[in-house]
């Protein structure tokens, strides 16, 4: 598909990104969610059909200026159109008409008042609308409810049943779902886009200014797909046990933990063809839950024991008879829920500490091919060898007001410390 991006649609993406970004807390997400109706269905793209273009305006200017020619790498273009495209998507939809007028005509019920009910349908006069008056709306049957209290439950209940709305909802979530869609490959992508920058400019590594783009651009996915993901989910599956869209308000750690442990060790089986991975012990209460979304925790832990688990099996020798257990430990406190995963690894340098956070920093001998179609929902790598499992890891855990900590005892092994905050009321942090 050829795409460009056109002086018009610049001038737009310009105009869009001298607004600032809105940052919302899990708790607001979940409040929102809690029992949706098409009426707050609406209002949730009303507020994403504003947020999203500003989100996704300032990161194509951001790809526009980036240092040392890095804009110009075929990758970053591309990445850079996709945000454009998508910008574009979302400005160009539609908006539907009857809602206004709808609303307006609540408000004038709410002050005026029907003549009643025929046919199931209330009949409206004396509005302060002449074109309004005498039009009738099945979705207000409610009419004796139609005081100012009730006002915003009854524009919610009202609104799911305007065609209209219903029609709108429909659409705006399959363009979100093509915009995710679009948007899989992102990270991969700009790897790739690193990867001709550090060939055209014969470097090894990448300094702090790129760095901290990439810190920024990451973190603005991450907030970008939560939120497109978290409308998805209402708009397909309005409830779901302890499910509010993609967050579960009872997210069980040590079943995540368990699972994570599980997938870690047989990708560590499969790599070295090992018959048994070095066993982790979990030390967790079974019944440990918090708000959180599942997805980036399971993120987190499982880039996390991968590590552990080669640097284990690397120190110890794939054909060792046993290796020292990886122990991960949850503990909760009123504030944080902590992880640690501890391993004998050997630990790290002091001196490569710093170099873990930069994204590509790896020492794996030879990165296995960036194929942007290898990791379909997100950037899951393989055993190892991006260099983008600490960094990524680290912004999940500080999207929600978390952190990671890495501690190595040089010849020894490495403590690997997941904040998660409980309190869910800290909001993204939008640079
Ligand atoms: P990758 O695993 O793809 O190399 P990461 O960001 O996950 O990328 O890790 C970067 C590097 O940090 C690893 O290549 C490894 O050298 C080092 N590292 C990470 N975790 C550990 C650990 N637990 N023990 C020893 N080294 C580690
Ligand atoms: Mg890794």
């Amino acid at each position: 598909m050829s795409w460009r991006l056109s002086d018009k649609l610049a001038e737009k993406i310009n105009h869009y990104s001298s607004f600032p970004a809105t940052a919302v807390s899990l708790r607001q997400m979940v409040q929102f969610g809690q029992h949706p109706s098409g009426g707050t269905l609406f209002r949730g793209a009303q507020f994403l059909s504003e947020e999203l273009p500003i989100r996704l305006a300032h990161r194509v200017k951001e790809l526009n200026n980036l240092p040392d020619g890095l804009s110009e790498m075929p990758s970053i273009q591309k990445v850079r159109n996709w945000y454009a495209q998508s910008f574009e998507e979302l400005t160009e939809l539609p908006r539907p008409k009857i809602p206004i007028e709808l609303r307006e005509l609540l408000i004038n019920a709410n002050r005026k008042k029907s003549n009643g009910e025929r046919n199931g349908k209330v009949l409206l006069e004396n509005t302060e609308n002449p074109s309004l008056a005498g039009e009738d709306y099945r979705p207000i049957t409610r009419k004796n409810h139609l005081n100012s209290r009730r006002y915003f439950v009854l524009l919610d209940d009202s609104l799911k049943w305007s065609p209209e709305i219903y029609e709108y909802n429909k659409k705006f979530t399959k363009c979100l779902s093509i915009i995710k869609r679009r948007h899989d490959p992102v990270v991969t992508t700009v790897a790739q886009g690193i990867n001709e920058y550090k060939h055209s400019r014969q470097r090894m590594q990448i300094d702090s200014s790129i760095q901290s783009f990439l810190d920024r651009f990451y973190m603005s996915r991450i907030g970008i797909r939560m939120l497109i993901g978290q409308h998805i989910a209402l708009n397909e599956e309005p409830s779901r046990g302890d499910y509010v869209g993609i967050i579960c308000t009872k997210t069980n750690v040590r079943e995540l933990a368990q699972e994570a442990i599980e997938n870690a060790r047989f990708i560590c089986e499969d790599y070295y063809g090992l018959f048994d991975a070095p066993k982790v012990q979990l030390v967790c209460k079974p019944d440990l839950n918090f708000m959180y979304v599942p997805g980036h925790l399971s993120h987190m832990l499982f880039e996390t024991l991968k590590n552990s688990l080669r640097a284990v099996v690397e120190t110890h020798g794939s054909m060792a008879e046993e290796f020292p257990p990886v122990k991960l430990i949850v503990a909760e406190g009123k504030e944080d829920i902590t992880i640690k995963i501890s391993d004998e690894g050997g630990g790290i340098p002091r001196s490569a500490i710093p170099l873990v956070w930069t994204y590509m920093y790896t020492t794996v001998q030879s990165t296995p091919s960036l194929d942007p179609d290898f990791s379909k929902s997100d950037f899951k790598a393989p055993m190892a060898g991006f260099g983008y499992g600490l960094p990524l890891s680290r912004l999940y855990a500080r999207y929600f007001g978390g952190d990671l900590k890495l501690i190595s005892m040089e010849g020894y092994g490495t403590d690997v410390y997941l904040h998660l905050n409980r309190l869910s009321s800290t909001s993204e942090p939008l640079q």
